[in-house]
């Protein structure tokens, strides 16, 4: 069993490589760091999987996680942790933790890693999950991740797993100079662009594009529940 899910994790990697291979035009990389390779390895995929879908937990693609979210593919949390250029001591903060999958990827590169997620139950489970296989540098939260968390900002990078039409302006203001913000950026109709900001000394933003993706859409929480909690 155990030298079976070895050999899964080889074909991912393979695949994740080979990708990588495909589109460093678009990447401007011809390969990811040993370091994000590693944190690909370590991560069991299949545990944050539900239970009809195991058999392809390891396969180079998104997978249903319930509530019309998704598990990212592979390759695509490699390229967006590779994108963030984390150091060992960083402190990050996840718009969107879905499964915590690409929590737990983070959390191999980073010192302290904060995620937020708008569906709750997604958000309740991801949280028992990440406990139970021990990921102790992880805080995660039930909110609209649109807004950031600013009680522990600024941060080294900013990731956010859900399509927005434009770019949160809170998201922004919670990075730090030199720092970087991924993010896919665009609607149904348009399209979508994974896009790098990077804030840089003078607090300026540089947009790079790097690749035409496919996320789930960032949802915002309605007026009336913000009215609602602001009477209460
Ligand atoms: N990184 C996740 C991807 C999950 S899909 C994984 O690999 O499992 C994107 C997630 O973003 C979904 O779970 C969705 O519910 C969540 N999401 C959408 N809009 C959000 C918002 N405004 N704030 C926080 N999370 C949001």
């Amino acid at each position: 069993m155990k030298s079976e899910r070895a050999a899964d994790i080889e074909r991912m990697l393979a695949d994740i490589r080979r990708e990588a291979a495909y589109t460093s035009d678009y990447i401007k990389l011809a390969a990811f760091s040993p370091r994000v390779m590693a944190a690909m390895a370590s991560v069991p995929r299949h545990r944050f999987v539900p239970a009809e879908l195991q058999e392809y937990a390891y396969d180079n693609g998104p997978l249903p996680i319930g509530h019309g979210q998704t598990i990212s593919q592979p390759y695509i949390v490699a390229l967006m942790s590779e994108l963030l250029q984390l150091n060992e001591g960083a402190t990050v903060l996840e718009i969107g933790t879905g499964s915590g999958y690409q929590t737990a990827v983070l959390s191999c590169l980073a010192r302290q890693v904060y995620s937020i997620e708008i569906v709750e139950a997604l958000g309740q489970l991801a949280r028992s999950r990440l406990q139970q296989l021990g990921f102790h540098n992880i805080e995660t939260r039930i909110d609209d991740g649109y807004l950031g968390w600013a009680q522990h900002a600024p941060y080294d990078g900013i990731i956010v797993t859900a399509a927005a039409p434009y770019v949160p302006p809170p998201l922004l203001e919670q990075l730090k100079t030199g720092a970087r913000l991924v993010i896919p950026v665009g609607g149904r109709l348009t399209g979508q662009q994974l896009m790098v900001l990077e804030k840089n000394h003078a607090g300026e933003i540089r947009e790079t594009q790097v690749l035409p993706v496919a996320f789930v859409p960032l949802t915002r929480r309605s007026a009336r529940t913000h009215t609602t909690n602001e009477s209460a």
